[in-house]
């Protein structure tokens, strides 16, 4: 039976392409990359921080992260730092098919990305109104934007294959060369044929130090639900840093049975369309009792 997630509110029309696509029978990578793409590319849909129309960095340069993940093993592909491309899980995705590397960073990547056909768009062509003026506010008050937002979908098709991808152009205003959680595996994403997938969202330079997606993984291989995996690993990571401390994190996952959950320390929405009545839901899920 095949199904969809995805993180926020805005992933909603990705989810529906996932579905509308997985119940003709395409394929869970093809499917997901299909749907990322019309959100990355979308300058609306970049104010919540992915692809064109995400925020720039500090120099004002738009520097997207992006990851794939199959659940055959060793199946990884990411792009980290790239600026110019408004589609980075295309590029992620070559990478995990056609090179012989697994995460390809800056200038690297771009230069994999044109050997590979991509077109370099010049970086006012990634930025849009909304950002070009949160960014000219940025620089006249020095302040940084706290936000953060992931494009994070996992998509199980009907042969039973898993894969989850996550987008996103990273903290407003970052440091140049800035990379989060997103592109690393076990951290922004994990996926394991045998057991399901992760991805998670928000303060990357927190989530990246505890690896939540493989250790839901590791709990829903020990029979725990999407749900009570997720809720776990918060818990887990909360009870680590102290309650006063815990940072915006919130993790979707799947199993093979398609079944979904997630947890967060922030009110969080995720959407998630099932094969079995095909249709969509958006779930609004509250920050987690610690
Ligand atoms: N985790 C991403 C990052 O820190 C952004 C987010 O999901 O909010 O780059």
């Amino acid at each position: 039976m095949a199904a969809a997630v995805g993180t926020w509110a805005f992933s909603m029309p990705a989810v529906r392409k996932m579905g509308s696509l997985l119940k003709k029978g395409a394929g869970a990578t093809d499917s997901l990359q299909e749907a990322m793409a019309e959100i990355e590319n979308n300058e609306e849909t970049g104010q919540y921080l992915v692809g064109r129309g995400g925020y720039p960095n500090k120099d004002g340069l738009v520097q997207c992260d992006a990851a794939i993940m199959e659940g055959l093993p060793s199946r990884f592909g990411a792009v980290a730092a790239l600026h110019g491309i408004a589609t980075p899980l295309a590029v992620a995705r070559k990478v995990m098919d056609k090179s012989s590397h697994s995460l390809l960073v800056g200038k690297g990547a771009m230069a994999f990305a044109k050997e590979e056909g991509f077109v370099i768009e010049e970086n006012e062509h990634m930025l849009s109104k909304h950002s070009t003026d949160a960014y000219q506010e940025y620089l006249g008050k020095k302040a940084s934007l706290h936000g953060h937002d992931t494009l994070g979908l996992i998509a199980l098709d009907v042969h039973g294959n898993i894969t989850v991808g996550v987008s996103t152009s990273g903290s407003p205003f970052k440091y140049p060369g800035r990379v989060g959680d997103s592109p690393l595996p076990g951290c922004g994403l994990y996926a394991d044929y045998q057991v399901g997938a992760a991805a998670a969202t928000g303060e990357g330079d927190k989530i990246m130090c505890f690896c939540p997606c493989f250790h839901v993984i590791l709990l829903m291989k020990q029979g725990l639900s999407p749900k009570e995996a997720c809720e776990s690993v918060l818990k887990h990571i909360t009870y680590q840093v102290g309650l006063e401390n815990m940072f915006e994190l919130g993790i979707i996952a799947m199993n093979m049975k398609g079944e979904t959950g997630a947890a967060s320390s922030v009110q969080f929405t995720y959407c998630v369309w099932s094969q079995e009545n095909d249709s969509i839901e958006q779930l609004i899920q509250s920050p987690s009792q610690q």
